[in-house]
C-alpha cells in the first residue's frame, strides 16, 4: 500500500492495528488526525470495510468536510459514504428517523442559543422571578451542565445535593425552571443543542432494538479530540461501539480546553478502565511546527501538574525566534499586528490565509479588525456575530422555522407582528396563556383566532394562519430555494427591507439576498438528497460558527482560541497576553481553572507553523474605560531561549523615537524612523552603496522618484509628508521594505 509511506511506524502501527479498541495519546502537531484520515482509508481499502458501517466523529463540521476530503484524495469518491461528522450534526439526524419513539415529530426544530435564552426569560418572567438572579445566561449553562452529565429534570429536582448547591447560590427555583424550560420545548417540539445527546442517551437506553440497529451498522467507531468529550457523548461512543468493540479514539490532555462545557479529561483516564485490553499508541513526533515553537509550547505545559508524560520532538529546522510585541494600547496592538502581517507577507510572499490572530475573547477582535482594514488586508473572523445570527437571517429563518414547525413558539414569536401586521403583544401573550390554559397546541389558537381574540387582532391573525398554510403548501410541493423566495416575499419581510434605504438597510436586504443565495446553493448540491425546506434548517441549525467561513477566501483568519483547534496556519499571534484577559479573571478559582487557561495557551502556541507572536499592550479599553494593564504571568513561563522582544514601525510616536535615535544612528548621518527590518536574525542583508554614492539634494523630492540609500538601498518613493518643522519621505525599499525617513537627515541620492 503506498500511500501507508507517508506515516511513520507508531502512525502506521496505529493505522493497520486490528480489530478492537484503540487509543491514541499524543501531542500537538503529532498526525493524530491524519492517523484517523488513513486509518478510514485502510479500513475501506484494505480491509474491505463498507463505508457505510463507518462512524467517524469530528469537532467541527468543518473538520469533518476536510477528513472527507483527505481521504478522499487517498482512495477516491467511496470515502463519500462513511458517516462524518461532529456528535450533533450525526446523532440529529439519527433522532430525526427515531423521533416517534421519544414523542418528537420527525421535523422537529432545534433551537439555538438565543432560543433557549429568550424561553428561559418567558420562564423567568410567568413564574415572577428575579431576572437579575436567574440572569437567562445563568440559568441556561446550569441546565446545560446538567444534561451534559446526564441528569435530567426529575433527577435534578429530586437530588438533594444539587437542591443544597442551588440554595447556597441563592437560586432555589432553577430545578423547577429546568422543568418548565423541558416541557415548553417538548410543546414547541424543539430540542436545544444539549438535548441532541441527551435524547440520544435515552433513546439507546429505552430502546434496545434501535441501539442494537445502531450497533450493528457502526462496525468501527473513530472519534477525533476525544479529551473534550462530556459524559453524554462519552457513552453514546461507548453504547454504540458494544457490540463490535472497534472504537479508537485520539486525544491529547493537554490540550483539553472544554471543561467548561463539561468535558472531562477523566474520559481518556477511564478509557483503559472501561477497555482492558485497550491498545494504546504514543505519537511523540511533531510534524506541524520549528523546533522553537514546539520547545516552548513544551516548557508552557510542563508548568501544569494534571498531565499524561509526552516527550514531544521535531526534526524540522529551529526556525525563527518567538517574537513578544509589546504595545502601549490595544488599538496600537491592532496596528502593530496588522503592519507586521503586511511586512511579512511582502518580504516572505504569504498569502492572507497564512496568517491566523487568536484571542481569548470575541470582544478583542474590534481593534484588530480596524487596524486590518486600514491597511486594506482581507480578513474573515471565525465566530462571534455570525451571518446567522444576524437579525434579519434570524427573522427570515423564523418564517421557515414556523412554516416547518408550527409548534416552534420561538419562531412564532418573531414572526407574528413582523412585519407589523397590528397584532400586540398583549394578543401574543393572550394566545400563548389560551394554549397553555387550554392545554391545546398554539397552533389551534392561531387558526381558531377569533374564538381567544377580539376584532382587528382577531383579522390579522386570522389571515396570518392562512398565510402560513399556503407557505406550507409551498414547502410540501417545492424545493427549499423556491419555497424560501415565495416565503420571503409574501410574508412582507423582503419588501419592508428593501423599503429602508439607509445602508445598514440595505445591508440587511443584501444578507436575506445572500440567504436565499445559500439555499439556492444547497438545492443545487448533488450531495444533498433532501431538497426540502425542512432538510436545509436541519442542515443550518447544526452548523457551528467555524464552519460559516468562506474557505474560497485569501483572508487573514480571527478568531477565539477555543475554535482554533486542530488547526494549523503559517504564522500565528497570539494577542492579548495580559493578566485578567488570559488568563481570564473568570477562570482563575482554582489551580484546575489556571491548568485549563494554560491548555488553552498550549492550543493557541501550537496551532503555528513557521512563526509565532505573542502580544500584550500595557493599556486597554474594557468595560468602557481604559485599564492599566499587566503582562500575563504565561508569558514568563514560555523558555526565554524560544523569544524574543521585537520592536516594529507605528510602535512609538515619531517624537519619542527621534529622541532616541539621536545618538547611535545620527552620527552615521540617518535617523530612521523604526528599523523594522534590519532585526537581527532575519534574512536583511547590509547593503553596500554604489561606489559613486553621492547624497543628492532632497528639497524637490515627490513622491513616484526613485532613490538609492547607503543603507537600505533602492527604493522608491511613496509619499513626502511635511510635520512640523520636519520633512519626512515614506520610501518602500525593494529589500526592506517600506520606511519614514526625516529629510534633513537622511542621505538620500535621487536616481
Ligand atoms: P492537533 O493536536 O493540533 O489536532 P494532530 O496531532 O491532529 O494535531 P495533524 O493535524 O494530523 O496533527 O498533523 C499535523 C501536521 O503534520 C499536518 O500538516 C500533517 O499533514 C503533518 N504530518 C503528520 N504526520 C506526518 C508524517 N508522517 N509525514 C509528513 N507530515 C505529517
Ligand atoms: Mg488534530
Amino acid at each position: 500500500m503506498d500511500y501507508l509511506e507517508g506515516l511513520n511506524p507508531p502512525q502506521r502501527e496505529a493505522v493497520e492495528h486490528a480489530e478492537g479498541p484503540l487509543m491514541i495519546i499524543a501531542g500537538a502537531g503529532s498526525g493524530k488526525t491524519r492517523v484517523l484520515t488513513y486509518r478510514i482509508a485502510y479500513l475501506i481499502k484494505t480491509k474491505n470495510v463498507d463505508p457505510f458501517q463507518i462512524l467517524a466523529l469530528t469537532f467541527t463540521n468543518k473538520a469533518a468536510s476536510e477528513m472527507r476530503h483527505r481521504i478522499e484524495r487517498l482512495i477516491g469518491l467511496e470515502a463519500r459514504n462513511t458517516w462524518m461528522g461532529t456528535f450533533h450534526s450525526i446523532f440529529a439526524k439519527i433522532l430525526r428517523v427515531e423521533s416517534e419513539k421519544l414523542g418528537f415529530p420527525s421535523n422537529f426544530t432545534i433551537y439555538d442559543t438565543d432560543d433557549s435564552k429568550s424561553l428561559i426569560k418567558s420562564i423567568v418572567k410567568a413564574k415572577n422571578l428575579d431576572e437579575k438572579v436567574y440572569k437567562p445566561n445563568t440559568v441556561l449553562s446550569r441546565i446545560s451542565g446538567a444534561k451534559n452529565r446526564l441528569i435530567s429534570w426529575e433527577n435534578y429536582i429530586n437530588d438533594p445535593y444539587i437542591k443544597a448547591d442551588d440554595e447556597a447560590a441563592m437560586k432555589p427555583r432553577m430545578g423547577e425552571i429546568y422543568r418548565a424550560y423541558q416541557k415548553r420545548l417538548f410543546k414547541s417540539s424543539a430540542m436545544d443543542f444539549d438535548d441532541l445527546l441527551f435524547n440520544t442517551n435515552v433513546l439507546f437506553r429505552d430502546h434496545p432494538d434501535v441501539l442494537n440497529k445502531y450497533q450493528q451498522r457502526f462496525r468501527y467507531v473513530l472519534v477525533d479530540e476525544f479529551q473534550d468529550t462530556n459524559l453524554s457523548q462519552y457513552l453514546i461512543t461507548k453504547k454504540l461501539a458494544a457490540v463490535h468493540q472497534n472504537i479508537c479514539v485520539v486525544g491529547d490532555d493537554a490540550q483539553s480546553i472544554y471543561a467548561f462545557r463539561g468535558a472531562d479529561i477523566q474520559n481518556i483516564l477511564n478509557f483503559e478502565k472501561d477497555y482492558p485490553d485497550l491498545y494504546v499508541v504514543k505519537l511523540e513526533q511533531n510534524y506541524r511546527s520549528t523546533k522553537n515553537i514546539v520547545e516552548a509550547a513544551n516548557s508552557i505545559i510542563e508548568k501544569n501538574k494534571a498531565q499524561l508524560k509526552k516527550n514531544v520532538w521535531t526534526q524540522n529546522d529551529n526556525g525563527d525566534l518567538i517574537e513578544l510585541i509589546k504595545s502601549a494600547s490595544d488599538n496600537e496592538e491592532g496596528r502593530m499586528v496588522a503592519s507586521t502581517i503586511f511586512e511579512e507577507k511582502n518580504n516572505k510572499k504569504l498569502q492572507n490565509s497564512d496568517f491566523a490572530i487568536l484571542y481569548r475573547t470575541n470582544s478583542q477582535s474590534r481593534a484588530l479588525e480596524e487596524a486590518l482594514r486600514k491597511m486594506n488586508i482581507s480578513y474573515k473572523i471565525v465566530g462571534g456575530l455570525s451571518f446567522y445570527q444576524r437579525k434579519e437571517i434570524k427573522d427570515l429563518m423564523a418564517y421557515f422555522r414556523y412554516v416547518v414547525n408550527q409548534d416552534d413558539e420561538e419562531a412564532f414569536k418573531r414572526i407574528i407582528n413582523y412585519p407589523k401586521r397590528g397584532i400586540g403583544l398583549s394578543s401574543v401573550e393572550k394566545m400563548m396563556v389560551a394554549a397553555y390554559e387550554h392545554d391545546i397546541p398554539l397552533w389551534q389558537v392561531v387558526t381558531n383566532s377569533s374564538s381567544f381574540l377580539a376584532g382587528r387582532a382577531a383579522n390579522s391573525v386570522s389571515d396570518f394562519s392562512t398565510m402560513i398554510k399556503s407557505f406550507r403548501m409551498e414547502v410540501e410541493r417545492k424545493d427549499a430555494y423556491e419555497a424560501a423566495s415565495t416565503i420571503a416575499k409574501q410574508s412582507g419581510l423582503l419588501r419592508e427591507l428593501y423599503e429602508d434605504k439607509t445602508i445598514e438597510g440595505l445591508n440587511r436586504y443584501e444578507n436575506v439576498q445572500e440567504l436565499l443565495n445559500a439555499i439556492k446553493e444547497y438545492v443545487d448540491n448533488p450531495d444533498n438528497e433532501d431538497k426540502n425546506l425542512g432538510a436545509f434548517l436541519q442542515e443550518i441549525a447544526l452548523l457551528t460558527d467555524n464552519d460559516r467561513d468562506k474557505d474560497e477566501m485569501d483572508a487573514v483568519t480571527l478568531m477565539t482560541i477555543h475554535s482554533s483547534k486542530g488547526l494549523e496556519f503559517r504564522q500565528v499571534f497570539v494577542v492579548g497576553m495580559e493578566e485578567d484577559l488570559f488568563p481570564s479573571q473568570m477562570m482563575m478559582q482554582s489551580r484546575e481553572d489556571l491548568e485549563e487557561e494554560r491548555r488553552l495557551f498550549y492550543v493557541a502556541s501550537t496551532r503555528a507553523m513557521e512563526k509565532l507572536y505573542f502580544s500584550y499592550a500595557i493599556t486597554r479599553y474594557r468595560f468602557g474605560r481604559l485599564l492599566d494593564c499587566e503582562k500575563s504571568r504565561f508569558l514568563d513561563e514560555v523558555d526565554p531561549n524560544c523569544i524574543r522582544v521585537t520592536k516594529r514601525r507605528g510602535q512609538q510616536p515619531i517624537g519619542d523615537h527621534f529622541g532616541q535615535s539621536n545618538g547611535r544612528e545620527g552620527k552615521s548621518g540617518f535617523v530612521g524612523l523604526k528599523t523594522p527590518s534590519v532585526r537581527k536574525n532575519t534574512t536583511a542583508k547590509v547593503y553596500t552603496p554604489s561606489p559613486d554614492f553621492k547624497p543628492s539634494n532632497t528639497n524637490n523630492l515627490a513622491a513616484g522618484m526613485k532613490v538609492e540609500h547607503p543603507k537600505f538601498g533602492y527604493g522608491k518613493v511613496l509619499k513626502v509628508e511635511i510635520e512640523g518643522l520636519n520633512k519626512k519621505a515614506t520610501i518602500g525599499f525593494d529589500n526592506f521594505g517600506e520606511k519614514t525617513l526625516l529629510l534633513s537627515f537622511a542621505k538620500l541620492r535621487i536616481v
